[in-house]
């Protein structure tokens, strides 16, 4: 049974329109006019439990406000979600005690105090016992590795550290759904690989169902067989991470090794040159063409390798995020 059920999902925010100058001023005091922002538009899918889930949007496509409506923060303006047989918006201990929202930007420990402090407020709220807590903490600072940081106040503590204070002491309750936005948001190299695989690793431990939201496109490369495309409001792909590609790249590169240097004007003929360097050549090839082409070149040239990659995933999605299609 799915743990996460979403159907014909919306959100409207009105926002008051308040025209330039004193004038506008006024007359917005008195008679305030609106105009309503569709941030969410009849978006509905499912997710299975121990799924990993990647949430793809660019910049205000929608994300966070879905994520909002899982977690019950706001209330949908239409349509239906359920998340571990609860309506989050009725907030009931039961289903918070299944939950989890983390978001990168913003922080729930006590900045001036040790982390442990701000552990052991979260395990009060959510009455978690001694002997859980302490198990809890050892097995959470071991897959963190956070080893004699938990005493230290959290703002001497570096980015990476912090967020995977942050972690812990949202997984503290060992929430079912795990609702991340943005969990790497800032952090260093080491930090996103260290946070990237404790995820992983807590997933399989568990068994926990994770919703991602990540502006690195190796975290979802990394964590999520299945990604979910908002564009605009609108729900454009629900799908394994391949066919992604395959949906919104027409197109496939084709490396090419010459055992001889070749003109620009000779290769063209081979189809759309992406770079030529020496004696390497890369092509872009349209998919219904690769097997032509192909042919083609290793008939006609003396190739020394040939290789058919897909393009790169951050290239898809920008263009997807851009143009909201794939071509
Ligand atoms: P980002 O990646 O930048 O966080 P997002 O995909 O999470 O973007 P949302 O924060 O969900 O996007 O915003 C979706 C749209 O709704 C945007 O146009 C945003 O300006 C608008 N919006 C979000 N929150 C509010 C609000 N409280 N009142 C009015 N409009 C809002």
């Amino acid at each position: 049974m799915s743990i996460v059920v979403v159907s014909d999902l919306s959100k409207v925010y009105p926002v008051a329109v308040k025209e330039p100058g004193l004038k506008g001023t006024l007359s917005h005091f008195f008679r305030r006019t609106y105009r309503s922002i569709e941030a969410v538009k009849q978006v509905s899918f499912e997710i299975q439990p121990g799924e990993v889930v990647g949430f793809l949007g660019a910049n205000g496509a929608g994300k966070t406000t879905t994520l909002k409506m899982l977690t019950g923060l706001i209330h949908p303006s239409a349509g239906k979600v359920r998340v571990a047989d609860h309506i989050p918006f009725r907030r009931k201990p039961a289903f918070l005690q299944q939950i989890t929202l983390v978001m990168g930007q913003k922080q729930q420990l006590i900045w001036d105090l040790p982390a442990l402090d701000s552990l052991k407020i979260n395990a009060a709220i959510y009455g978690i016992s001694d002997k859980d807590y302490r198990q809890r903490i050892g097995e959470l600072t071991e897959m963190l590795s956070l080893q004699g940081k938990l005493n230290q106040a959290v703002r001497k503590l570096s980015l990476g550290e912090r967020m995977k204070c942050e972690l812990m002491a949202a997984l503290l309750h060992r929430p079912k759904v795990l609702f991340l936005d943005e969990p790497t948001l800032g952090l260093d190299v080491n930090a996103q690989v260290a946070v990237r695989e404790f995820l992983r690793e807590y997933n399989q431990r568990y068994g926990a169902t994770i919703l991602l939201t990540s502006h690195y496109m190796a975290d979802i490369t990394a964590l999520c067989q299945r990604v979910l495309v908002i564009h605009k409001g609108q729900l454009i792909y629900d799908g394994g991470l391949d066919d992604l590609i395959n949906t919104f790249a027409p197109y496939r590169e084709v490396q090419v090794e010459l055992a001889h240097p070749m003109s620009e004007t000779e290769l063209s003929f081979y189809g759309e040159i992406e770079a030529v360097e020496g004696l390497s050549v890369r092509f872009c090839v349209q998919r219904e063409a690769l097997t032509r082409t192909v042919a083609k070149i290793l008939a006609e040239l003396e190739v020394l390798d040939l290789s058919v990659t897909d393009p790169p995933v951050e290239e898809i999605i920008g263009r997807v995020f851009s143009t909201g299609v794939g071509s």
